[in-house]
């Protein structure tokens, strides 16, 4: 008889322990932070975490290597032809709409994401999550948006974004969200403007860097330093840009041929119908330090065909040059991004840090694609079947793996 409560007790216990507590994930992005800014030796906190916990050589984005595109392969684990989001800005011609990243109505109309963000994935499972931006995040609408989220504020301070995230967790634990995701822009403006090598890059990065351990002092005092697993990411690098370097597509094909979409690295040609052979041999005969394809002869390694809206033809500049029509020809930017995914500049950052990630582990580099269903194994949830992530591509970074 007396052996009973004991014997209750040690299964209670059991219990709790078997059943392990609910993670917590930090999803932080440095927008543009390219994956060798770490040499720069400007990093100490950035650095600690490096050190102790997983990071990669880098981080490879998908194409085109730009912020939309990028931040939505992340948080669905789909290639931007999948998820929908093909560029910051592009049209649809069959309803003769465009989608601008700038304009709200646009950036926050469901009909343009095809994809499931994590946090749905999440939420539909029983975890509430939250975001102090991400693309994607806005959307108008109940199902596919985060409990918690804050409407992108490209001037808000970066500490107070940050205290934001500390305050959703010192929630009452039922309230209280698991996921969180944080976004700072400070490399990336700063890097258009000056160029990757500029001074006022490295200040963004100091800044940064400086944000990061206040994440860890504040994460210290609110007695979660330990149960918070925090994941840095950035969505592409960044590369020099000259005026030297510059295409003006306009002037090659002549005025009223085409719609010209999108400038840069990249640009969607849509000849009119009587146009198309003028056009697309004007384009072929000029064809240096950029590319033309059709839609349907993209490089497969790009994934960027099977989506309506990517342009008949489709222009890619080499690294460091720029497709530009006549209204682009004042625009003096020194740094630009977008390019071949495979480019070493256009590679990204990955660290992690908490007790689902392995202690001292240095990889070589990882898809962005993979971080959805990285994500889905931590929280012990079931990702979506069809997305292009694979989780054994990343699955060795967490413990017990
Ligand atoms: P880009 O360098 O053109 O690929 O885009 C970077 C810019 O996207 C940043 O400087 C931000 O101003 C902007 N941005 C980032 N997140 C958001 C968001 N959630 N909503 C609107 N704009 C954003
Ligand atoms: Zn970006
Ligand atoms: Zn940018």
């Amino acid at each position: 008889m007396k052996k009973l409560p004991f014997l209750f007790l040690c299964i209670f216990y059991l219990g709790i322990g078997f059943a392990s507590p609910k993670p917590y994930v930090i999803l932080v992005s440095f927008d543009g932070f390219r994956w060798d800014y770490f040499n720069r030796n400007i990093t100490p906190n950035l650095e600690k975490v490096r050190e102790d916990g997983v990071s990669a050589l880098s981080l490879r984005p998908a194409f085109p290597s730009k912020t939309f595109p990028n931040h939505l392969s992340i948080i669905t684990g789909m290639y931007p032809s999948h998820h929908g989001i093909i560029a910051n800005n592009f049209y649809d011609p069959f309803k003769k709409q465009l989608y601008r990243m700038q304009d709200t109505n646009t950036a926050r109309n469901e009909r343009w994401y095809l994809g499931e963000a994590f946090w749905e994935t999440a939420e539909r499972q029983g975890i509430t999550t939250a975001s102090y931006f991400w693309p994607g995040s806005e959307l108008t609408g109940t199902s596919r948006r985060p409990t918690y989220r804050e409407f992108f504020d490209y001037s808000r301070p970066e500490e107070t974004r940050l205290q934001g995230v500390i305050d959703w967790l010192k929630l009452p634990i039922e309230k209280r969200p698991h996921f969180i995701t944080l976004y700072f822009q400070n490399t990336d403006t700063e890097g258009h403007e000056y160029g990757p090598n500029s001074p006022e890059v490295n200040e963004a990065i100091k800044k940064l860097d400086s944000i990061t351990g206040l994440l860890f002092k504040k994460l210290d005092e609110i007695g979660l330093k330990d149960s918070v697993n925090v994941i840095f990411v950035s969505d592409h690098g960044m590369t020099n840009i000259s005026q030297q370097k510059e295409i003006n597509v306009e002037k090659i094909i002549g005025p009223g041929k085409a719609m010209l979409g999108d400038f840069g690295p990249t640009m969607m040609v849509f000849p009119k119908k009587e146009n198309f052979q003028e056009v697309y041999d004007l384009l072929k005969q000029t064809e240096n330090h950029y590319k033309v394809y059709l839609r349907n002869e993209v490089p497969i390694y790009f994934h960027y065909r099977e989506n309506p809206f990517i342009s008949p033809i489709v222009l890619i500049a080499d690294l460091g040059w720029s497709l530009i029509t006549n209204k682009e020809l004042s625009w003096k930017g020194k740094g630009n991004h977008g390019y071949d995914n495979n480019q070493l500049d256009m590679q990204g950052i990955f660290l992690a840090i908490g007790p689902n990630f392995k202690t001292n582990y240095h990889t070589g580099t990882l898809w962005n694609i993979d971080i959805y269903p990285l994500l889905c194994e931590i929280f012990n949830i079931v990702p979506r079947s069809n997305i292009d992530g694979k989780l054994e591509r990343i699955e060795f970074l967490l413990k017990g793996h």
